[in-house]
């Protein structure tokens, strides 16, 4: 829980859930790695098994690598608990599972994670929990989708690929007023740049695949709220549905949790210099980017967020055939999807994650086909601009 006062954000990243383990004095933090813990006696286990007694009886109920891992998250949200899974959409489905029944109804952002979407899409058609999306954008639109059956609004901000924003004050305040829960996903921003339960949010959940693991090489999520709440879903939704993370990978995610603050300040640092570079270039139509004061959204940006972050769309006057030659033109820039990660990575999504929709589909969603996405890394800034003016000369 989190018990630090007034401290940084990067003191409480490094700090916070564990101090040097007291028989040897480890200042890493262990790896469990069991699967069982053993009883003093019947009794102790008696008592652990009645709640009696806090204490680890198996890992699918909890492991000390993967307790530290989720304090360290409440410390950094603000939350009062915090809960750790195997993949970003392991902690989206136990929380939904945990907070909605049939004929609820849940208001998304338009524009949602994909496995987001299709998980509402599943909630929908086996279980009756039926949803609608909305941009968000304006009070008057969220509450004309609102029903008395909306038990949760779930929220992305910034969203993918156009990096629209969602005014969090506001939802949450709306929410208040027709006892509506609101879930927000973290992922583009850290608890670093963004603490959405300080804005009056109740829920965030993070794929720590992301900026949290930070180096591309664990896949796994996160979750933040009330207590009451993460107990209900640790002790049902992630208890029987098993999405748990190893212990081996919330030490990765420890690890990188270590240096949240230098390489989010680095992140953003480089995302506004290749964003002002993009912007200027000839062959750009737009960019879309939460820092340029063209950005139509700038003001509830600086006020919602303390950076900017890494990640940028933007579009090439030359479309699908300039997206391409651009793409297979890149060399520091690694075409890959995923994103956060301290190597900058390029992709475009009406070639790749988007060519299964059709293009007059994607032109509504704000994926012209010429649109390219960039999670921009913490390398040499000089060296990434390089990399992007020799390939935006083959668009
Ligand atoms: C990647 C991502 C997810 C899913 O996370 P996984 O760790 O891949 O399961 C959910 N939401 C957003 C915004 C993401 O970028």
């Amino acid at each position: 829980m989190n018990t630090q006062k007034k401290q940084g954000r990067s003191t409480t990243a490094i700090h916070a859930g564990y101090h040097s383990d007291p028989q040897t004095g480890s200042l890493a933090t262990p790896i469990y790695q069991t699967s069982t813990f053993v009883f003093s006696s019947t009794e102790e286990g008696a008592r652990r098994f009645a709640g009696e007694e806090a204490g680890y009886i198996y890992s699918r109920l909890g492991n000390p690598t993967v307790t530290v891992l989720e304090e360290k998250i409440a410390a950094l949200e603000k939350a009062e608990a915090g809960l750790a899974f195997a993949s970003g959409m392991a902690a989206v489905s136990a929380v939904l599972m945990a907070m909605v029944k049939t004929g609820d109804h849940i208001l998304g952002t338009k524009g949602l994670y994909g496995c987001t979407y299709g998980l509402l899409n599943l909630m929908k058609d086996r279980f009756q929990v039926d949803y609608s999306l909305c941009n968000m954008t304006d009070e008057a639109s969220i509450r004309q989708m609102l029903r008395p059956t909306t038990r949760v609004i779930y929220v992305e901000t910034p969203i993918n690929p156009t990096m629209e924003l969602v005014d969090l004050k506001l939802v949450a305040k709306i929410a208040k007023e027709v006892g509506a829960c609101v879930v927000v996903d973290n992922t583009f921003m850290s608890p670093y740049l963004q603490r959405p339960i300080e804005q009056g949010c109740d829920i965030v959940i993070h794929s720590a695949t992301k900026f949290i693991g930070g180096h591309g090489d664990v896949i796994a999520g996160v979750a933040a709220g009330p207590k009451a709440i993460m107990d209900t879903i640790r002790m049902t939704s992630q208890k029987d549905i098993g999405g748990i993370l190893a212990p081996f990978d919330a030490y990765l995610l420890i690890r990188g949790l270590k240096t949240l603050g230098v390489r989010m300040d680095r992140h953003c640092e480089n995302g506004q210099k290749v964003a002002e570079f993009l912007h200027k270039h000839p062959k750009v139509a737009i960019v879309h980017y939460p820092g340029l004061p063209q950005f139509p959204q700038y003001e509830l940006a600086c006020r919602q967020m303390d950076g900017f972050g890494g990640l940028l769309a933007f579009e090439l006057k030359g479309g699908m055939e300039a997206g391409i030659r651009m793409m297979n033109n890149v060399s520091l820039c690694k075409r890959a999807v995923s994103l956060g990660d301290v190597d900058s990575l390029i992709q475009h999504p009406a070639s790749m994650t988007h060519s299964v929709i059709p293009p007059e589909e994607r032109e509504k969603m704000g994926i012209s086909d010429g649109l390219i996405r960039l999670s921009v890394g913490i390398e040499d800034v000089e060296d990434i601009l390089d990399d992007l003016e020799t390939a935006l000369s083959f668009a």
